[in-house]
């Protein structure tokens, strides 16, 4: 059978919630609507969602259209939360991404349709709430045309709208108008259709440009957008029905080479690790032995597949299928089962740009705060724990305040842990200006270790992460210690990846690729541990060489105010160096478009409801690092690892724990 893994994305509030459920209603799953206003959906399960209204943890629920299966993956919106997301989308055939008819694009819909564009994943506009004052199917294309993509077709029509009862109607093929409009997008990226369409062929087969719609939205090129409303059930028929149409579904090669990836981790009722998997190829069964990150062979004690509204037990899961795997042990999200997938790779989204200290209220609670913040980080490794071994503190790293709030309770209610976050602080990071090298060897001093390496780090481009790799005259390769080329080079860019958390300001070191030049060895004297303590010292001294500059986070936003405030607001936005790059009076409103730092957002926020009586409006998104000015003090950061930018420090700290 055919599955789809489907993913619904949306900004916070545009209605994935409900249109998930008004899905499973539809499907037969279920028999009576929940309500996110009465906490009582299928998804959104934990109490703090269901206290709060917003989805925080991934979902999956799954319904079956036409024999397929359909998995969907319900979202987080807030975009506190977009590390979920950003795992989601590693596993996914298709998405729905939710505009709301009233608010249009907001800042999140952006974000999330630039990583879908990204990753290539076929996707359906749905345009929500036409139900509401308000709704203006034109206006809201106009709207995605402009700031998502211009390669859009309305599959349908609105009557109706701002009614209790709106219907869509789907377009067929006896809309000339409609049919004519799929030519002219269609034909931009299909020759064959192209010649037809230039011929004047007014006739190409109505199933025809269906066939090719289906085509290019599976390539995603273009993206058929569908109207409707989750609470009135408007629309959600043909939206279905587009979901096998438009949409590829996948039945993968069962027996061919295992490769999956874990993207949810969550811990059953006696503490157990559950891992969910999206299978690609291959099978997994109770009992086989998997190979996880940490290098061990973990066996797997049971399985559930997730199918028709619920996960139920089974001995196998095969590709294109979703399982939830016992027995993993220190499995983490992202890991991938076998052979990685050609076209998984590393992030998406902007990683967080805040952090702050936690502190318990109880000083005797210290240890179960870092035991509860250490599963609460291997559910989302994006948390990213970092403990000040000097001063005690423990911190985490966070998207925003909202989050802050959420682990808070989280800690409160599941782990029995009261505590108190500190100011959140910005986490700037840094970029190599030039090119350094750097090469210790085996037995010549200062050298103690019995390894050579040599490692040259020189900058990339701006959000391309860091790039590891192995020079090609490398001779010789370690091979007695690694048992391939492949785990050698793995190992350097792991220990690569721990050194860059903190650079010569003590912030994280990014967009760069590292190079190794130079690897010797003793054999059999020389150990994986050599390598490893080695490298922190060579690639700090290549970074010195280098030098770095310290970049800051900024935001996108987008403010809608009073004009009558305009004055107030202005000022206040000059004082939190978000200069607006546009402005524009709409009847009686501004809008403002700029740039802010990403730890002014907050205070901005606090204070415009009393700026605006209440009626500004702001979103804000992750856009950019920016050098910060020459004119202000490099930010620095108090290390926290062994620090090897000092050598005897660091030969002190290594050996101490040896
Ligand atoms: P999410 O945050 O994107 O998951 O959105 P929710 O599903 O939680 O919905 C947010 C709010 O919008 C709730 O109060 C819903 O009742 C409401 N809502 C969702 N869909 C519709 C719709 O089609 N019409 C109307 N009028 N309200 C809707």
């Amino acid at each position: 059978m055919h599955t789809l893994n489907l993913g619904i994305l949306a900004h916070v509030d545009a209605g994935k919630t409900s249109l998930t459920e008004r899905l499973l209603y539809a499907a037969g799953v279920i028999d009576a609507i929940g309500s996110v206003d009465d906490g009582s959906t299928q998804t959104d399960t934990l109490a703090l969602e269901r206290q709060r209204g917003i989805t925080i943890k991934s979902a999956v629920v799954s319904f079956e259209v036409n024999d397929i299966t359909v998995n969907l993956i319900d979202t987080p919106g807030h975009p506190d939360f977009i590390a979920e997301v950003e795992r989601v989308l590693s596993v996914l055939d298709g998405a729905v991404l939710v505009v709301s008819a009233v608010e249009r694009v907001q800042a999140q819909t952006r974000v999330l349709m630039r990583a879908l564009q990204r990753l290539r994943i076929p996707t359906l506009l749905f345009v929500n709430k036409i139900d509401r004052p308000g709704a203006d199917a034109a206006r809201v294309l106009d709207d995605i045309a402009q700031k998502l993509t211009p390669a859009i077709v309305p599959m349908g029509t609105v009557c109706g709208p701002g009614t209790h009862d709106p219907r869509f109607e789907p377009s067929g093929a006896t809309d000339v108008a409609f049919a004519s409009r799929l030519a002219e997008l269609l034909a931009d990226r299909d020759e064959r259709l192209l010649a037809a369409y230039l011929d004047g062929d007014a006739l190409i087969p109505y199933g025809r440009l269906r066939h090719a719609l289906a085509e290019q939205t599976s390539r995603a090129e273009v993206y058929p957008v569908f109207f409707g409303s989750a609470i009135t059930g408007a629309g959600i028929d043909a939206l279905v029905a587009a979901l096998t149409e438009l949409l590829p579904s996948t039945d993968g090669d069962a027996d061919g080479p295992l490769s999956g990836t874990v993207f949810k981790i969550e811990r059953g009722p006696a503490g157990e690790k559950i891992a969910y998997v999206r299978l690609f190829s291959g099978r997994i069964q109770t009992r086989d032995r998997l190979l996880v990150r940490s290098g061990q062979e973990r066996k797997v004690t049971a399985i559930h597949v997730v199918e028709r509204g619920a996960a139920a037990r089974r001995r196998v899961v095969t590709a294109g299928q979703i399982g939830k795997l016992w027995g993993l042990g220190d499995v983490q999200i992202g890991d991938v089962l076998g052979t990685a997938r050609a076209t998984s790779d590393g992030r998406h989204f902007a990683p967080p740009s805040l952090e702050a200290a936690v502190v318990p209220h109880r000083a005797s609670d210290r240890s179960r705060l870092y035991r509860a913040l250490t599963q609460l980080a291997e559910q989302d490794p994006l948390i990213n724990l970092r403990q000040d071994a000097t001063r005690q503190g423990l911190y985490v790293s966070l998207y925003g305040e909202v989050q802050k709030e959420v682990i808070q309770a989280t800690l409160a209610n599941e782990f029995g842990v009261e505590v108190e976050f500190q100011a959140s602080t910005t986490m700037y990071i840094e970029r190599p200006s030039g090119v350094g090298a750097a090469v210790e060897i085996l037995g010549r001093a200062p050298n103690p270790f019995c390894a050579t390496v040599g490692l040259r780090i020189e900058p990339a481009a701006p959000g391309s992460g860091v790039t590891f790799r192995l020079e090609a005259e490398l001779g010789t390769i370690p091979i007695f210690v690694y048992k391939a080329v492949d785990e050698f080079r793995q190992a350097m860019a792991a220990t690569i990846h721990t050194a860059l958390q903190q650079g010569l300001y003590g912030w994280r070191v990014t967009d760069c690729t590292v190079t190794m030049t130079d690897a010797g060895y003793i054999s059999p004297i020389s150990t994986a541990a050599d390598f490893r303590k080695l490298t922190p010292l060579v690639l700090m001294s290549a970074l010195e060489q280098a030098g770095s500059v310290v970049c800051e986070p900024l935001h996108h936003f987008r403010l809608e105010i009073p004009a009558d405030t305009f004055g107030a607001v202005m000022a206040i936005l000059a004082r939190q160096q978000a200069a607006p790059h546009t402005q524009a009076l709409r009847a009686a409103a501004y809008l403002l478009e700029g740039e802010i730092p990403a730890d002014r957002v907050h205070d901005l926020q606090r204070q415009l409801p009393g700026l605006t009586r209440g009626e500004g409006v702001l979103e804000s998104a992750f856009e950019r690092y920016e050098p910060i000015g020459s004119a202000s003090a490099v930010p620095t950061r108090p290390r926290t690892d062994d620090n090897p930018q000092n050598r005897d420090e660091y030969l002190l700290h290594v050996r101490r724990r040896v």
